[in-house]
């Protein structure tokens, strides 16, 4: 059977191949997803997909905001439904990272976000159900929520196969083709595919995929958990998303009266599993942890009760930034892989600045050099301004 020929392919169907696939064909390439099981069926279908602006440099602040326009007009945008809903989303920090909240809070407001500084009384007054005594101030962004990261990735698909692009299922790549230092396809189990260009969407996997391409990449493979709590019948209301620096914790509301919680907490990364092989039940520890550190901020969830959980993966690089890249230069090669947690909210800018590298374009405040894959052998890891932990 002779290959199949495109002028690029694209390894995985997480949010990051659907969002570059949707980019790269709508600019008029003909474009080939391969994936080796279904749309989603990596990190992305287990996703928290929660949009806030929060950052501490201005590269991803720019792609946080730019991806929010997207997900607050997805389906004139794109198409199809992302299930945006905007909940506010808060930040507190322990009163030692007060001057950094702030610091950051300015440089999200300078590049156009809808941020602001709320004390400790006026957390109070708008939410009177948290518990605030450590609190002095927090950030606030009204416009922030979460999505549905299974019918954004999906949408993702669609848009990007009626504007011509292909998604090949259950087809697993096992090697990468180069002639003369430049990409030329890959091998799956379905055959032979051509392309010239080839973009390494592999999320968990992304390393196994680059070293097809004799690349070294530093991502690990994390299991991380989530749990959920049914909140009390008082309180069966929409909450904001809250990321709680004080007691590592992220929490957001989920369908059913459930808040959804999972931890922020660096160690996340010690926990390196084989992506194709750990537990994907969560552990009655980690339900017991993230109760405690949700009724300290909340209390009123000690009258709720656990509703269980899961386990699912974190694609960590050294420095909790991912890799978008061409290696080795003019390859044809490309990394688009390494989220480090935090990449779905990212998407719709991503897709943009892959479909940018690989046509040569540019769009104005998106830049990849920042994540170039050299950054590690330079030491210039990404660092942002003022960091709390490792949320970017
Ligand atoms: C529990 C959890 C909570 C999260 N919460 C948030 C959040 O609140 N906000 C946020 O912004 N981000 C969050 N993230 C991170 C975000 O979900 C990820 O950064 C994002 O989904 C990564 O997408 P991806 O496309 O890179 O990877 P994936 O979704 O993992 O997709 C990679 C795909 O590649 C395929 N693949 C791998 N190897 C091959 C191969 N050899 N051949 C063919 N196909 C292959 C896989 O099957 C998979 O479908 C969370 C992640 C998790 C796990």
């Amino acid at each position: 059977m002779s290959d199949q020929r495109y002028d690029a392919l694209i390894i995985g169907a997480g949010i990051m191949g659907c969002s570059s696939a949707y980019e790269l064909a709508t600019r008029g390439l003909k474009v080939a997803v391969l994936e080796k099981g279904a749309i989603g069926s990596g990190s992305t279908g287990k996703s928290s997909a929660i949009i806030r602006q929060h950052y501490s440099n201005e590269v991803t602040a720019r792609m946080a905001l730019y991806s929010l326009r997207v997900f607050q007009n997805f389906h004139e945008v794109v198409g199809g439904d992302a299930g945006f809903r905007r909940t506010g989303f808060l930040v507190l920090t322990p009163e030692k990272d007060l001057q950094g909240l702030r610091a950051n809070v300015a440089l999200q407001r300078s590049v156009g976000i809808q941020t602001e500084l709320i004390d400790a009384a006026e957390l109070r007054h708008r939410w009177p159900y948290l518990e605030t005594m450590d609190l002095v101030a927090a950030a606030y962004e009204e416009a922030s929520g979460y999505a549905d990261p299974n019918l954004t990735v999906q949408s993702y698909a669609s848009a990007a196969k009626q504007r011509g692009a292909t998604i090949h299922l259950d087809t697993q790549v096992s090697g990468v083709r180069f002639t003369g230092g430049s990409v030329q396809g890959v091998e799956t189990t379905r055959g032979g595919f051509r392309a010239p260009v080839v973009v390494n969407c592999a999320g968990p996997w992304g390393a196994r995929v680059a070293r097809m391409a004799g690349v070294q990449a530093p991502i690990d493979s994390c299991r991380v958990q989530v749990a959920f709590f049914r909140r009390p019948p008082a309180y069966q209301g929409d909450h904001p998303v809250v990321a709680d620096f004080n007691h590592g914790v992220y929490w957001r509301p989920e369908t059913g009266g459930l808040t959804l919680v999972g931890l922020i907490d660096p160690s996340e990364q010690e926990a390196m599993v084989d992506p194709d092989n750990y537990r994907e039940a969560v552990d009655f520890e980690f339900v017991a942890d993230a109760g405690e550190r949700l009724v300290r901020r909340f209390p009123a969830i000690e009258q709720g009760e656990g509703a269980g959980g899961f386990a699912a993966l974190y694609a960590i690089t050294p420095d909790w930034h991912p890799l978008i890249d061409e290696v080795p230069e003019g390859s044809g090669f490309y990394l688009c892989t390494g989220f480090s947690g935090h990449g779905f909210k990212l998407a719709p800018a991503v897709g943009r600045m892959v479909a940018d590298m690989v046509l040569g374009q540019s769009t104005e405040g998106l830049h990849s050099h920042l994540f170039r894959l050299s950054r590690f052998s330079e030491n210039d890891p990404v660092r942002g301004r003022y960091e709390y932990s490792i949320a970017g």
